[in-house]
């Protein structure tokens, strides 16, 4: 039995109490956040937690995140809290940005994959913040998806995955920023960007400096010895994903010829792309800039995929602003799958 609490509308406490209850009670709620849902259960319950990884399939190695509803709670988590954390925090929370701090013996290994370090945010969502306050818990979230494929970004998605898998859904509309939060490893000197995400790097970089950015945020990396969760296969739908970059005419004409192609050879070819006219068996247009492809990435694969198509078509974009994270996004799916165009 799944209940759908439906908060598109308007908040309701009276409603979230009845999920902040079951997340004392060590079981399962899905919720929405800024970046995507989040799979929510208390991060200091070790069954809780248990019961996150195996709803999902998720390996037991990729650490969660852990989300807050004020600073203060961060004391709880975290063993050091350096100043780059309070400047950071002033600035960005709640918002899109997680910070990995060494852990304080009170988190449950199992929440931080095994890693001496623990992952933690504060989200810009009324419903979660709310939901953190009332359940009194810091909550280990993951995206409500099961492991591997797109992230959710709508309780619609989180219904396809987990319906009758888990205590409660709240339904609180489409995500605004519709990629994961940026995660921010601050035990190194300087930070390193673990994974791109909702608030660029730029941003980050504004207000304190350069950072490092780890290998595996552009490219493939098989042995993470920092993010383990990092190596898995992501966001992937079961169609083939295949990103074209480089310069728009040519993209344009590449995917034209690939779509001639796959359907010489008898398979059905879906096409996501920032505007522009495909004959294929199915168009999603992504918009018109970062922010709206970020917005429209996850729900396209999975719409592509609803539609059964064999191969997607997925025109690349510029790697700045949230286009980092997208792109970031986009390889994973693709299993790095890409085609560059000079
Ligand atoms: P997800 O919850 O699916 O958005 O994934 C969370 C991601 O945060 C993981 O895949 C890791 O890359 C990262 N992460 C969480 N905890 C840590 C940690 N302690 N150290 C490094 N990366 C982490
Ligand atoms: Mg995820």
């Amino acid at each position: 039995m799944t209940i759908i609490i439906n908060m598109k509308e308007s908040l309701n406490l009276r409603k979230i109490r009845i999920a902040a209850r079951f997340i004392k009670e060590g079981k399962l709620v899905a919720f929405p956040t800024e970046t995507v849902y989040g799979l929510g259960g208390d991060a200091l319950n070790e069954n809780s937690v248990k019961k996150i990884f195996l709803t999902k399939g998720r390996p037991a190695d990729n650490p969660l995140i852990v989300h807050i509803a004020s600073f203060e709670q961060l004391y709880e988590l975290a063993s050091t809290i350096p100043k780059e954390a309070k400047i950071l925090a002033k600035r960005f929370w709640p918002g899109p940005l997680t910070f990995v701090l060494p852990k304080r013996d009170e988190v449950p290994s199992i929440t931080t994959g095994g890693l001496d370090t623990v992952a933690v945010r504060m989200p810009a969502n009324e419903i979660a913040l709310s939901l953190i306050k009332l359940s009194k818990k810091p909550i280990a979230a993951p995206s409500a998806n099961i492991s591997g494929k797109p992230s959710p970004t709508s309780a619609e998605h989180v219904v396809d995955d987990f319906y009758g898998k888990i205590e409660c859904i709240i339904d609180g509309g489409e995500t605004e920023i519709g990629v994961e939060s940026t995660v921010l490893d601050l035990t190194s000197k300087p930070p390193t960007l673990l994974r791109p995400g909702g608030l660029p790097l730029e941003e980050i970089e504004r207000v304190i400096g350069k950072i490092k950015i780890h290998p595996a945020v552009k490219g493939r990396i098989v042995d993470v010895a920092r993010a383990p969760g990092m190596k898995y296969r992501h966001y992937a739908p079961s169609a083939q994903v295949i990103v074209i970059e480089g310069k728009k005419d040519r993209v344009h004409e590449k995917i034209v010829e690939l779509i001639d192609k796959y359907h010489r050879e008898g398979l059905k070819v879906g096409v996501m792309a920032t505007g522009g006219f495909y004959d294929a068996d199915a168009f999603i247009d992504l918009g018109r800039n970062s922010e709206e492809v970020a917005r429209n990435l996850f729900k396209a694969l999975r719409e592509l995929d609803k539609k059964g198509v064999d191969i997607i078509l997925a025109e690349g974009i510029e790697e700045k602003g949230l286009g980092l994270a997208v792109m970031n996004r986009l390889k994973k799916a693709a299993g790095y799958r890409t085609i560059l165009l000079r």
